[in-house]
């Protein structure tokens, strides 16, 4: 018997077969593109034929399919299945679980990605024995998830981890969010490519704006770690600035949740060798309450963790029989 799983995210939705057991059959991944922009039928249809394309490679029949689990960026209504609100994908109060309850006949279960990875770094990953868990996606934006004894924290309407939007400037940038100052426009993969944007226009001289070669679409997180990596000193001081923003915020996570661990994922993170001690000096000097290094971890399923997630959501489901 299996598990199917599936991610739909902003720009790539991900597909995958799991044994109950949690393992990925054939350490398979189908990704696509997400089909963002093209309104709510097409999108959904692409998730249904990336299902349709992973029962399709392992010739499986729905007879040995227990149930689907999904994630997808929020807000969300877990419970009843809805999208409330996806501007990427066009998406408003879209009956996902519905929808794939119909065309599937099979239970289904849907959460948001970042509690989802939560979920999974508690259940199996790093944080795997811990009760108290918080997973801090550094993407595009800025989100987390938060596990409390064992279980996720949704919140009054679904809505809880919005970590991006705290404000650490009160009179900071204007927020699209209609906040200012909001920790994703620090610190996300979205503001290091209009940080570089700006520095470039300015006429900052660095190795990263000679790498670039006059090209605005190469100025990402991509190549101010290859930069970084090279000695470039304007890339290592902005990661240093990156760095102390993620400690100030943590600084607010722990100090409000003392969790047993935070779990950093998300493209940014994967260049936390460059700006994981500012966040951790930052961290240790301003939080009120102890943290050891140990507490602060880098995810290792890296872009598997909502697929694990969703899996742990889905068998968690059906097992209960709700
Ligand atoms: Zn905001």
């Amino acid at each position: 018997m299996y598990y199917l799983v599936i991610d739909i995210g902003g720009t790539k939705t991900s597909t995958a077969l799991m044994t109950q057991d949690g393992v990925i059959v054939d350490d398979y991944v189908y990704t696509r593109d997400s089909k963002t922009y093209c309104g709510e039928d097409a999108v959904y249809e692409n998730s249904r034929d990336a299902i349709v394309h992973i029962i399709d490679r392992f010739n499986v029949s729905m007879d040995d399919v227990l149930g689907i689990g999904a994630g997808c960026p929020g807000p969300l209504d877990t419970k009843r299945g809805v999208i409330i609100h996806a501007p990427l994908m066009r998406w408003k109060n879209f009956p996902l679980t519905e929808r794939l309850k119909k065309d599937f006949n099979k239970p289904v279960a849907l959460d948001n990605d970042c509690n989802l990875g939560a979920l999974a770094e508690q259940r199996s990953g790093l944080a795997k024995g811990f009760k108290d868990v918080i997973y801090i996606t550094v993407s595009t934006g800025v989100g987390a998830g938060i596990v409390i004894n064992g279980e996720i924290y949704h919140g009054k309407s679904d809505s809880a981890g919005e970590l991006g939007h705290i404000s650490i400037e009160e009179n900071g940038k204007q927020c699209p969010c209609g906040n200012r100052g909001c920790l994703e426009l620090y610190c996300s993969g979205t503001a290091i490519k209009q940080i570089l944007t700006e520095d470039a226009k300015k006429g900052v001289k660095a190795l990263v704006f000679d790498m670039a070669g006059g090209d605005e679409n190469k100025l990402d997180g991509k190549l101010l770690a290859e930069a970084a990596s090279r000695g470039d000193s304007y890339s290592i001081k902005l990661y240093n600035r990156i760095g102390r923003t993620l400690g100030f915020a943590l600084t607010n996570v722990f100090n409000m949740f003392d969790p047993d661990m935070v779990v950093i994922g998300g493209g940014v993170s994967k260049s936390h060798r460059f700006f994981h001690d500012e966040l951790l000096h930052t961290l240790k000097s301003r939080s009120i309450i102890h943290v050891s290094d140990e507490q602060i971890v880098y995810s290792e399923m890296c872009d598997r963790v909502v697929i694990y997630g969703a899996y742990h959501l889905i068998k968690e489901f059906v097992e209960k029989g709700d």
